[in-house]
C-alpha cells in the first residue's frame, strides 16, 4: 500500500492577486495599473501562503474564465482582488459567481501620501480605487458572496495582519475541504453532543467522516515490526524525559512497547488511507492492549486531528488548527473543561482528558509516564505529562444545533499551574475572558461542547475568518461580551442562520 505522510505545511498553496480595471483608458494607463499592481503584490511578500500577481482583468469573460482556473486548481486556495482603476462590476457578476474559493477584497491604493502638488487628472484617472473599490464592494454585496474586507496601504502592518489572518483561514479551509476522518468506534454511548450529522459536515466542511471496526487498527498494530518498534522507542527516549520504569532496563517497558506499536499501527492506517484526522472510543477498543495516549498526542502535535469517545466534529477542529497555526509557535489539541478552582475573583479553570492533549503546547520536555487508568478495562497506557505553557489561547467547541453547525469560541489566558505531583497527564490551566461567571454563563447558553480545541497558535480574528469562509456560525466570548448581549446575538443568529438557509 501506498503511504502519504500527513501535510501541515503551508509551503504548497497560493493565492492569487487579482487587479481590475477596464480597457477604457488605453494602453498607457494600462500597464502603469499592472505596474503598480505587481508593486502591491509585491508588498503581501513574506505572508505564510505565496501571493502571485495575474494581469490585469479588463472585461467579464477573462474574470469568469480566471475564477474557473482557481477552482479547478487544488493549490490556489483564495484570491486577493483590488480595483486599481474603475473596473465595472456587472462584468464581474459571471466570475464572482463562478467563484468557489475564499475571496478577499483589497481596498488599497499604489501610493500611500498623495503628492498633493503634482496631481493632475491623469493621476486622479489612475488611482481611484477610493470608488472603484466601492463599486466592486456594491456587486459583491448585491451577489452576497462571502467574502473580508481589509482596508489600508500593504506597507501598514496592521493590512499585512489581516491579509495573514484571512491566509491561514484559507488555509484551514483547504486543509477541511480536503479532510478523510477516520473514526475507530462510534460515539461514547448516550452522550449528546459528539453526535452530530456526518452527511452536513462533509456538505458543510468537505469532510469525510467514516468509520472503521477498531480490529482493523488492531491488525496494522500487530503488523508493527520488533525493528520499527526499538527505533520509535529509541525516538521516545530522546525526546522526552522517560520514568525509569519504562527504561530498557525498567520492569514496566514492555508497556512502552505496547505504546510504541500502537503509534506505530496508527500511523500506517492513517497514511494508507490518506487521513488527516480520527477518533478513538474507550468504549471500543477491542485488542488494543491500552488506550492510544502517547500515541495520539504525537499525531496532533504532528497535525493530525483528533477527538476522543468518537467526537469527529473536534477532530476537524484541531486538523483546522493545527493547519491555520502551521509555522507559529504553540500548537492546537484536543482539550476538556475538567474542573474549577472557584476562589471568588480568581477563578481558574482547569483542563486536560483521559490522556489525550498534545504536547505541542508546552515548550518544556514532557516526561514520558504509565499509570493505572480507571475506566477502558486495558493495560496501563503511557502518555506524556506536561503542563501548556503560560500565554494567550483560544478554545473553540462544534455543536450541531440540527439545522446547522454552530461554533463557539472563547478567548482565554493560560497560566502557571501550581504543582499537580498526582495528575499525570497533559492539561492546561486557564482564566477565561472576560471572567470566569460570564465565559461559563454564556458557554452554556450557547450549547456548546465540554470537547474544544485549543489553540495556542493562532487568535479568534483567524477562527472568525474561517467561520465566514465556511459560512458557518461563530459567537465569541472575549472582553467585549456581556450575558445579556450574547443571549440576544444567540436569538438573532437563530433567525439569521435559519432565513440564509433558505425554504
Ligand atoms: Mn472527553
Amino acid at each position: 500500500m501506498t503511504r502519504t505522510p500527513l501535510s501541515t505545511s503551508l509551503d504548497a498553496y497560493e493565492i492569487w492577486f487579482v487587479t481590475g480595471s477596464q480597457t477604457l483608458y488605453g494602453e498607457e494607463t494600462l500597464r502603469q495599473v499592472a505596474e503598480q499592481s505587481q508593486a502591491v503584490a509585491a508588498g503581501l511578500e513574506g505572508l505564510p501562503v505565496k501571493v502571485v500577481w495575474k494581469p490585469v482583468l479588463k472585461d467579464s469573460d477573462s474574470i469568469r474564465r480566471l475564477a474557473l482556473d482557481v477552482n479547478a486548481r487544488d493549490d490556489v486556495i483564495g484570491v486577493v482582488a483590488w480595483m486599481h482603476t474603475f473596473s465595472p462590476a456587472k462584468m464581474w457578476i459571471a466570475g464572482l459567481d463562478a467563484l468557489q474559493k475564499p475571496l478577499l477584497h483589497l481596498h488599497t491604493q499604489a501610493n500611500v501620501e498623495l503628492p498633493w502638488a503634482d496631481i493632475d487628472f491623469d493621476f486622479m484617472n489612475l488611482n481611484q480605487a477610493a470608488h472603484g473599490d466601492r463599486e466592486f464592494g456594491y456587486i459583491q454585496t448585491r451577489l452576497g458572496v462571502a467574502r473580508k474586507t481589509v482596508v489600508g496601504h500593504v506597507s501598514n502592518p496592521a493590512v499585512r495582519q489581516q491579509v495573514e489572518d484571512w491566509q491561514r483561514a484559507a488555509a484551514g479551509w483547504a486543509a477541511s475541504r480536503s479532510l478523510k476522518l477516520a473514526r475507530f468506534g462510534d460515539n461514547m454511548r448516550y452522550v449528546a453532543v459528539t453526535e452530530g450529522d456526518k452527511t452536513e459536515a462533509e456538505l458543510r466542511f468537505g469532510v469525510q467522516v467514516n468509520t472503521w471496526g477498531v480490529n482493523e487498527l488492531v491488525a496494522a498494530v500487530e503488523a508493527a515490526s520488533e525493528e520499527d518498534v526499538d527505533a520509535l522507542v529509541q525516538v521516545y527516549l530522546d525526546s522526552y524525559d522517560v520514568a525509569p520504569e519504562l527504561l530498557p532496563d525498567g520492569d514496566r517497558h514492555q508497556s512502552l512497547r505496547d505504546g510504541a506499536a500502537i503509534e506505530l499501527g496508527l500511523r500506517s492506517f492513517l497514511e494508507e488511507g490518506g487521513f488527516g484526522a480520527f477518533t478513538t472510543s474507550f468504549e471500543d477498543l477491542g485488542a488494543l492492549k491500552q488506550l492510544p495516549g502517547l500515541a495520539v498526542q504525537r499525531l496532533m502535535a504532528e497535525g493530525y486531528g483528533f477527538g476522543a469517545e468518537g467526537d469527529w466534529k473536534t477532530a476537524i477542529l484541531v486538523r483546522v488548527a493545527n493547519v491555520m497555526g502551521a509555522g507559529l509557535p504553540g500548537g492546537a489539541s484536543l482539550m476538556e473543561d475538567y474542573t474549577y478552582d472557584l476562589v471568588a475573583g480568581d477563578e481558574k479553570i482547569l483542563g486536560a482528558h483521559m490522556l489525550e492533549v498534545s504536547p505541542s503546547l508546552t515548550t518544556a520536555k514532557p516526561r514520558l509516564e504509565v499509570h493505572p487508568l480507571g475506566i477502558g478495562g486495558k493495560d496501563d497506557p503511557v502518555r506524556l505529562v506536561f503542563t501548556a505553557d503560560p500565554g494567550p489561547a483560544l478554545v473553540v467547541a462544534m455543536s450541531d444545533m440540527r439545522d446547522r453547525f454552530r461554533l463557539v469560541a472563547n478567548v482565554v489566558e493560560n497560566i502557571d499551574a501550581p504543582d499537580l505531583p498526582k495528575l499525570p497527564v497533559g492539561r492546561a490551566v486557564w482564566k477565561p475572558a472576560p471572567d470566569f461567571a460570564t465565559s461559563a454563563a454564556c458557554w452554556l447558553a450557547a450549547g456548546a461542547a465540554h470537547h474544544t480545541v485549543m489553540t495556542t497558535a493562532v487568535g479568534i480574528e483567524v477562527f472568525r475568518d474561517f467561520a465566514d469562509i465556511a459560512g458557518t456560525e461563530l459567537v465569541v466570548i472575549d472582553d467585549d461580551t456581556t450575558v445579556r448581549g450574547f443571549q440576544r446575538e444567540l436569538r438573532w443568529n437563530q433567525a439569521y442562520y435559519r432565513l440564509a438557509q433558505g425554504l
